[in-house]
């Protein structure tokens, strides 16, 4: 089956033969290498589009349009996706959603995924949760193999913490960061989008959190991926502002070898505490990117905020297709991508799903 890009909202242009037409990248084997030497080592599974909570950021209160059942991965295809990603050096699967503790076979799915091997040795499966219902799943999803934890907290004040997720449950998710604290699995991270006027006086405090905690903090500069399309770039916060903030408490020292991660590093006092700021719009790390997506639908996305999508549901789906197809399409979508997102040109367009159908 020829492997064919489906664009989802109209294509930002750039010029014939431009990098990131599908030329001169990496063969029919070997590592997913893109047209810009970047070579794809971590795969983003969204599990689920649905969520227990509503935040504002992300999903809109009522009216979200959600993704068809009969087209969500079953547990085999997940596998089978993974295990031919896996072949081509992906390395690294992080489950999220929408809330991936909402599929009734979370601990199924990572018991599946850790069993995979890489040529480089054993995957690593890591999760990116709100945090409600882990202390009810994390001792099995650790038995199933979890072996890293991202959880989503962005306020620790209650009223707060219910206007912006527009769920009263903000013990719930205390609870389960208190579970992954008494887990073994560290470094244990909290990620927090700052919001101006919303959470952007709690930046100490939440950081003062996460270290009574065990957990690193990484703050996140919200991004235009909202399902209402609210964003707007004159009241974001920005990376600036969040170091401006923790300035007044701690000395920063900046912490080198970020290598393909999303987050830069910093001391704080010179350690061992550390925090992280995630600075998608104002200080993008496309340059190092090494992530591909795979939605809960079936499609492989290049980037967070890609207009265009690799549809893998009909390879799956066609009776008797072959695992080299599915290869095919991931090299494809490998090799469409682009430099860097255009979050910051007149001419972004934001993708039609929103976060919670992408997968962050
Ligand atoms: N429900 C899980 C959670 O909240 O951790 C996993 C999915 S959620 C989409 C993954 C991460 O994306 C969360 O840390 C969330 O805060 C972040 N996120 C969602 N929408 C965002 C936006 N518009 N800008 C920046 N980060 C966003
Ligand atoms: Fe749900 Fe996570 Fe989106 Fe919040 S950020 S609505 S918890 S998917």
């Amino acid at each position: 089956m020829t492997a064919v890009p489906v664009t989802i909202a109209r294509r930002v242009e750039r010029p014939a033969g431009a990098a990131g037409d599908p030329v001169s990248v990496a063969g029919a084997s070997g590592p997913l290498v893109d047209t810009h030497g970047r070579v794809h080592r971590d795969m983003r599974i969204s599990l689920t589009d649905r969520c227990s909570l509503r935040c504002t950021y992300c999903m809109p209160e009522q009216g979200n349009e959600w993704l068809a059942r009969t087209s969500i991965l079953t547990l085999d295809e997940i596998e089978r996706i993974a295990r031919v990603g896996a072949a081509a050096g992906i390395t690294t699967f992080r489950l999220t959603g929408g809330e991936p503790l909402l599929r009734a076979d979370i601990v199924d799915v990572v018991r599946r995924l850790a069993a995979i091997d890489s040529p480089d040795g054993p995957v690593q499966i890591a999760m990116t949760t709100n945090g409600i219902r882990l202390p009810e799943f994390l001792p099995d999803l650790i038995d199933a193999g979890l072996q890293r934890l991202n959880i989503s907290i962005d306020t620790i004040r209650r009223d707060r913490f219910h206007e912006l997720t527009r769920r009263d449950r903000l013990d719930d998710v205390l609870e389960g960061i208190a579970a992954a604290q008494a887990s073994g699995l560290r470094p244990l991270k909290l990620n927090a989008v700052a919001m101006r006027g919303v959470n952007d006086d709690e930046i100490v405090e939440l950081t003062e959190f996460a270290i009574a905690h065990d957990a690193q903090l990484r703050f996140i500069e919200q991004m235009p991926l909202d399902a209402g399309h609210t964003w707007d770039r004159t009241s974001m916060v920005t990376r600036e502002e969040i170091l401006d903030a923790l300035a007044t408490r701690w000395t920063l020292v900046p912490i080198p070898g970020r290598g393909g991660a999303p987050a830069e590093r910093w001391a704080l006092d010179g350690g061992p505490h550390t925090v992280g700021v995630i600075a998608s719009v104002t200080a993008p790390f496309c340059g190092d990117c090494d992530r591909l997506r795979l939605t809960a639908d079936g499609q492989i996305r290049n980037c967070l905020f890609s207009t265009t999508e690799y549809d893998l549901l009909p390879i799956l789906r066609a009776e008797g297709s072959s695992d080299a197809a599915l290869d095919e399409m991931l090299r494809s979508s490998v090799r469409g991508k682009l430099p860097g997102h255009a979050i910051n040109d007149p001419s972004f367009l934001q993708p039609l799903r929103g976060m919670n159908a992408i997968g962050g």
